[in-house]
């Protein structure tokens, strides 16, 4: 069975975001609460902090997941952020409020040095410096200055965001947006050498990627690399619904400390979420490697119509290498399964990282 007119092409030339995140969010990545979505218009004043105090409470990991998104910007302005969204700012004076000492005042000197440590780690999409940013802090309660004007402590957080600060520390939220911008760089250098090999395939293949299959593993190889770029056994796996890419994830179990984090369950669950639904039975699912028996199963949860691997694999291949799921009788389910699609290419990028870690 083949797709008609694949339309990944696009992909490697023009990059468009696909889902892996929460669905139920925003285009601004916010979910919205109920309808208070621009609440400060005016300059750092307690009246921000007036607006946003009837909000729902924020989970830990809604703030480290809003806080990546802000992450991977760059330059970006506190006025920007506070009239876009009130709860942005908020989070990320929050967020460097954590860096200071919970129970103890500290001068002038060293609250600037923890402001410019915050401003070269989790604040670093941040155009400001130590001076306004302190300015504001004070001004929006964040932080408190001693009758003196000399001492610096922490200040109060807000109510949707004091129970989640309670559970969080610097250091989390430091690894936070750093594993955020390393996976959003490897994500656009992924990006950009998918589109110099489309460039060069252009000009000097001989034979056309006419075979359907052939052209979905492409992106799946992307996200395998995106894996090896974050040190993970790269796996990458695409979920394909009517010719086009709709969701996409790599093998993450090491950085997500998760052991069901293998590239086809990320690409499920990302479909699932944008689909509404853990059904997935009009779609196809291409991965780089034979899936393990997990991942087998769970497609067969998910009723994918159609699974296409690369490589086989020897060790934990659940589709004829070690058992044939698929094949069994016994479960009520009829996917039809095709390996060997840019088996080679696939094989040597395991092979490969295996012999870079020797
Ligand atoms: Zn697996």
């Amino acid at each position: 069975m083949r797709t008609a007119a694949p339309r990944i092409a696009t992909l490697a030339g023009k990059p468009k975001p696909l889902p892996s995140a929460n669905p139920a969010a925003q285009a601004d990545g916010w979910p919205d609460i109920d309808g208070r979505r621009r609440m400060a218009q005016v300059g750092p004043s307690i009246r921000l902090r007036a607006m946003t105090q009837a909000l729902a409470e924020l989970t830990p990991a809604g703030w480290l997941e809003r806080l990546a998104q802000l992450a991977v910007r760059h330059g970006v302005h506190l006025s920007t952020l506070q009239q876009r969204d009130g709860r942005d700012l908020e989070l990320v004076f929050a967020s460097a409020t954590l860096h200071l000492p919970a129970d103890r005042l500290l001068d002038e000197r060293s609250v600037n040095e923890v402001l410019k440590g915050f401003l070269a780690g989790a604040g670093v999409m941040l155009a400001t410096d130590h001076v306004e940013l302190r300015r504001w802090m004070v001004d929006t309660g964040f932080m408190r200055r001693s009758d003196f004007g000399t001492d610096y402590r922490r200040g109060t957080f807000p109510e949707w965001l004091s129970a989640a600060a309670g559970q969080l520390n610097a250091a989390q939220i430091a690894r936070a947006v750093r594993e955020a911008r390393a996976a959003h760089d490897a994500q656009r250098e992924a990006r950009r050498q998918a589109w110099l090999a489309s460039q060069i395939q252009v000009t000097e293949e001989v034979q056309p990627e006419d075979d359907a299959d052939v052209t979905f593993m492409r992106p799946a190889l992307d996200q395998a690399h995106n894996a090896w770029a974050l040190a993970e056994v790269p796996v990458g796996a695409v979920v394909v619904r009517d010719g086009q890419v709709i969701a996409t994830g790599f093998n993450q179990p090491v950085g997500n400390s998760d052991p069901t984090a293998h590239a086809e369950i990320q690409a499920m669950r990302a479909a699932a979420e944008l689909l509404g639904n853990y059904r997935l039975s009009h779609c196809e699912l291409y991965v780089t490697l034979e899936p393990c028996a997990m991942c087998a199963g769970a497609m067969q949860h998910a009723r994918i119509k159609r699974l296409v691997y690369g490589a086989a694999d020897p060790k934990t291949g659940a589709c004829g290498s070690v058992v044939d799921l698929f094949a069994e009788p016994r479960l009520n389910h009829h996917a039809t399964v095709d390996g060997g699609v840019r088996a080679e290419e696939c094989g040597m990028l395991l092979s490969d990282f295996f012999a870079s870690r020797r």
